[in-house]
């Protein structure tokens, strides 16, 4: 790490002001479902197609790739003498499983209106939980599983039913027994905890500046929104609540509206 930044340091000097290498990587990479952070001067703005990113005090801020960008971003850094710089990051593209099942019985039958009601009512209150973006530094820290057992269910995996393809699953799964203890994979503040009907007893955490965890199908959950929230403290036991075949955790992470791959930020999952 040190020494990369040196190299870059020598290049921006070669450079001169020009080539728009103010801007560093500092950790993470672009590929689909990552998350990068990046480092700034901490009174410079940066924008990403027009919107601000929120730079923390020590110059650092987070961005992040859905499943599905393909296209180059451009990041525009402004210093406080006016220099301007641009950094163009490529999402690394990936290749994602895929599971085909035909011969289905078609149409399956639509919900009723309430319940059709209600999951639109769940979205509302699930993006609401998400959309805050406060300074809470959480986000750059290292993130550990917050439960362990195999992985039953990978993000950006997909089934494609009859030939249509459903919604990609953003989650990683983790098989676990009822009552199973979920940790926080990293400091955050509760946003939301609430029953609803897909994923059941749902927590949603916030790590600051966009990055948010969900908890998915738990039994019942031991926090309250509001509630600071340490790396490592128990929120909640694994359960199979909403529609759940048994079992598990589903773990999502988010920055903004994009969804990203757990297992990018918590690594191999220990035995
Ligand atoms: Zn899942």
């Amino acid at each position: 790490m040190m020494g990369y930044r040196i190299v870059l340091a020598l290049v921006v000097l070669l450079a001169g002001t020009q080539n728009g290498l103010a801007l560093e990587l500092w950790k993470g990479s672009p590929v689909q479902g990552g998350m990068v952070i990046l480092k700034t001067e901490p009174d410079a703005t940066v924008t990403w197609d027009d919107t601000p990113m929120l730079i923390a005090e020590n110059g650092l801020f987070v961005i992040g790739f859905h499943r599905d960008d393909t296209t180059p971003i451009t990041l525009i850094e402004t210093l406080v003498n006016g220099e301007v710089n641009r950094l163009i990051l490529t999402p690394e593209m990936r290749v994602f499983q895929e599971q085909r099942i035909d011969g289905l019985p078609p149409a399956m039958v639509t919900p009723p209106q309430d319940v059709l009601d209600r999951i639109a009512r769940d979205r509302e209150v699930v993006a609401d939980a998400r959309g805050v973006i406060t300074p809470i530094l959480a986000w750059q820290e290292n993130f550990i599983w917050p439960a362990k057992g195999p992985i039953t269910g990978v993000y950006g995996s997909r089934r494609i039913l009859n030939g249509q393809p459903r919604a990609p699953h953003y989650g990683v799964d983790i098989a676990a027994p009822n009552g199973t203890p979920v940790v926080a994979p990293a400091d955050g503040i509760v946003r939301m905890v609430d029953d609803l009907y897909y994923t059941g007893i749902t927590i949603i955490l916030d790590h600051g500046h966009g990055v948010s965890s969900t908890f998915l199908h738990l039994q019942d959950a031991s926090v309250t929104p509001d509630m600071m929230i340490r790396k490592g403290d128990v929120i909640g036991r694994v359960g199979s609540t909403g529609r759940s075949t048994g079992p598990h955790l589903d773990w999502r992470v988010n920055w903004r509206d994009k969804r990203l791959d757990p297992e990018l930020l918590a690594g191999p999952m220990p035995n």
